[in-house]
């Protein structure tokens, strides 16, 4: 019998579990039941799908969407597996025939719609069968904490009550607090579940806002780098996605509309346009993307700020499913605020609820909507915010958002925080944020004017600084306890008694600011992001578009964007090292291997045996330091002291390999921090770098004085060939925590 490495391979075509997979797989197996919180993209299919296919009987899949099921199902389908589902899109005879095809044995794994359970015909059916297991997809739906609550969930209950014995029962779900977690847990009756939570960032996605400049253009200019990328536009309204899909469509760009208020056969035709690569760009209110299963989107833009970081955070994640980098940014303008806080108020005033809940859901959702703000007003690394708001701890910097790009520098910003302090001061601590910037900035608004705010000596003092950086400012105020907000629903700004000191001048306020110019993010398209063949990558992309044609499923349930590109790079040319390929495993080798051969031999012999990236040079670029540790015994270490990077390029130089030196470098320098030969600390401009310990000498790093070009002396961290020695002779160990 194959064991789950084996169905790993050959029906998903890859080679390791993720970690939480594996675990999580194991404990099913032992007939635990478990409970997977897990992001988007971490691969919560495979936890149940691969159990499922090893168990005797068959598995239930509980999924609250008819697309996602149907795309899953297609997915198991094409990599042989026997799969079906069963819901309200099927014709009542194509009913009858999936549930005598059940009844017969003919499925490993079938997906339902939780009202399904409840009917006659599945209950009597499901008395009848052998069923191993009930996987819950979403399994937040059933919490009423939870966002998206279907009372339909409750069926799971009573239906697993019913059967003659007890399945092992796995829940999944890519969000949810301890409330929803604990809900999941008890209403499904979770017999002691095994439990895995696995971190919320998405690594592969960059983050960004861009808060300054003509929305619109800077929408053109980002999706003009896209060219060929799926992406979704997301806007706040339906007028604005209208109005945006025209105006894309006459600059020459392939977009769509979609918004609740289409008609419906309209908005299912343009969903599938996008999905099988028909349309690039689909502009979209927040109705679109419950139930998108689309691996290959490579954008998400916000038009608009949406209500929530929780909104956001689910939106901008339906890129780069399949693991890509992908980016998602955020354009983010001050009326933004005015629109949502109406939606807000328009959507209290339309509920039904009594007076106190309203009271209750205005002040929590004027409070994320004030999150969704600081977000935008970026004071720091994105990812770090987005992952303290789930209550998860970060780096300070990821190195892959719009803050951290641009990079930040330490500036004295003590005027303007005086200006700030003395205005809120002047008008009298009553108002919140967007009062005091309009009045810093000189507003003539009509509410500032009717307030007779325009009479105060700060008004307008700031007149020539950005909003932004007036937002940078107040927050940084607030985060070092200058300023405090007050209040629920609308806060206003009230000084601390730490505000004095910066006032009367006893205290100056230095804080990290965004660099002023933002370097542009240099756009690479897919072929040179990965250094492989454009036009190999192209021909294998419209065979699978023909194959996907003629199979009627997306072109990525064919093959990801990954497979593709992995083909490229590692060039198989046998049926053998096809099945290297990430993401092939054997049924698909089987009906598609042929013909990508085909196509590659071809390639190789045109163009004369193209480059090939071997194994080595990939996992040289993966794991420099490895590739470092095997060439070692050809270093010489220099007669002079040299600096950590001048070390780390003769080490690389050794390897013949095109190795960046950054990686190298950092590696070496945490492990020996990890090691205490040297200490992180930060100079008297606020740089961090990493200092000499008293370890330092025994090894041979040491702190030299030096002059600078403008004769200020420094000092410096050098390696003495003694320190170079120490450091080859343990790269074994450094590589190991690579
Ligand atoms: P989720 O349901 O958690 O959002 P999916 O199940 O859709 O995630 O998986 C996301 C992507 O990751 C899919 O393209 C899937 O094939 C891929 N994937 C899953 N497990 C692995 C693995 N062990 N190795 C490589 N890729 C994987
Ligand atoms: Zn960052």
């Amino acid at each position: 019998m194959a064991d789950k490495y084996q169905i790993l391979k050959s029906v998903y075509g890859y080679d390791k579990f993720r970690p939480a997979q594996e675990e999580l797989i194991d404990n099913i197996l032992s007939g635990k039941d478990v409970l997977g919180v897990m992001p988007t993209g971490a691969g919560k299919s495979v936890c149940f799908q691969v159990p499922a296919l090893l168990m005797t009987g068959i598995t239930i899949v509980i999924s609250p969407l008819i697309s996602l099921m149907a795309d899953q199902v297609n997915s198991l389908t094409q990599a042989g597996v026997r799969a079906a589902y069963l819901n309200s899109s099927l014709t009542l005879p194509q009913q009858r025939q999936v549930l005598s095809n059940i009844r017969r044995g003919m499925y490993k794994i079938i997906y339902v719609a939780p009202e399904r359970l409840d009917t006659e015909g599945f209950a009597s059916l499901a008395a009848d069968i052998n069923i191993s297991m009930i996987a819950v997809d979403e399994a937040h739906c059933i919490s009423q904490w939870g966002q998206d609550f279907r009372p339909s969930y409750m069926n799971i209950v009573s239906f697993a009550d019913s059967l003659p014995y007890r399945p092992v029962i796995s829940a999944f779900t890519a969000t949810a607090t301890q409330r929803v977690r604990d809900d999941i847990s008890s209403i499904l009756k979770l017999n002691d579940p095994f439990t895995v939570i696995t971190g919320f960032d998405r690594s592969n996605l960059y983050f960004g806002v861009i808060s300054d400049g003509d929305r619109y253009t800077s929408l053109k200019k980002l999706v003009d780098g896209y060219e060929g990328k799926s992406g979704i536009v997301y806007c706040s309204t339906r007028k604005n996605v209208e109005m945006i899909a025209e105006k894309l469509c006459s600059d020459g760009i392939s977009a769509a509309a979609y918004h609740a208020g289409m008609p419906d056969e309209l908005r299912s035709s343009t969903q599938d346009d996008f999905i099988y690569d028909r349309i690039q760009i689909i502009v979209a209110t927040n109705a679109f993307g419950m139930g998108i299963d689309k691996s290959n989107v490579s954008f998400v833009i916000h038009y608009n700020m949406p209500k929530d970081m929780e909104s956001y955070y689910q939106e901008a994640g339906r890129a780069g499913r399949d693991g890509s980098p992908a980016e998602c940014t955020l354009l983010y303008s001050g009326q933004d605020y005015q629109l949502n806080k109406f939606l807000i108020e328009k959507s209290s005033e339309e509920s039904d609820a009594d007076e106190t809940t309203k009271r209750i859901l205005i002040n929590r959702d004027m409070k994320r909507l004030g999150a969704m703000m600081d977000y935008c007003s970026g004071t720091g690394c994105l990812r770090k915010y987005i992952l303290r708001y789930f209550g998860e701890h970060s780096d300070e910097f990821c190195g892959n958002c719009s803050f951290c790009i641009s990079g930040s520098e330490k500036t004295d910003v003590t005027v303007d925080a005086q200006k700030i302090l003395s205005c809120i001061a002047r008008m009298n601590q009553r108002y919140g944020v967007k009062m005091v910037v309009d009045t810093l900035k000189g507003s003539h608004s009509e509410k500032l004017l009717s307030l007779g705010l325009d009479s105060l000596s700060t008004y307008g003092i700031m007149k020539d600084s950005s909003e932004d950086r007036i937002r940078i400012i107040i927050n940084n105020l607030i985060s070092n306890g200058h300023i405090r907000r007050e209040g629920d629903e609308y806060p206003v700004l009230k000084l601390t008694a730490k505000a004095a000191a910066v006032l009367k001048g006893e205290e100056q306020l230095e804080i990290n600011m965004p660099k002023a110019k933002k370097p542009a993010r240099v756009k690479k398209s897919e072929a040179e992001e990965y250094n492989i063949s454009p036009q190999l990558l192209s021909k294998l992309k419209s065979l699978r578009s023909e194959l996907a044609a003629r199979e009627k499923v997306p072109a990525y349930v064919i093959f990801s964007d990954v497979t593709i590109r992995d083909m490229c790079a590692k060039l198989p040319q046998s049926r053998n090292e096809m099945l290297d390929v990430s993401g092939i495993g054997s049924k698909k080798l089987e009906k598609y291997g042929d013909q990508f051969l085909k196509i590659i031999t071809e390639h190789i012999k045109t163009t004369g045996g193209a480059v090939r990236i071997t194994n080595s040079d990939r996992s040289a670029m993966e794991k420099p330091v490895h590739a470092i540790a095997d060439k070692i015994s050809a270093f010489v270490p220099s007669e002079e002291a040299c600096s950590l990077t001048q070390l780390c390029d003769m080490l690389i130089s050794i390897t013949e390999m095109n190795i960046k030196t950054k990686p190298v470098r950092t590696i070496i320098g945490d492990w020996l921090v990890r090691e205490e030969y040297l200490c992180e600390s930060t100079d008297s401009k606020g740089h961090s770098f990493k200092d000499t310990t008293f370890k330092s000498e025994s090894i041979g790093i040491i702190k030299i004085s030096k002059v600078g070009k403008a004769g200020t002396p420094y000092t410096s961290v050098v390696y003495t060939p003694k320190a170079q020695k120490f450091i080859a002779e343990n790269i074994a160990d450094i590589a190991e925590t690579e």
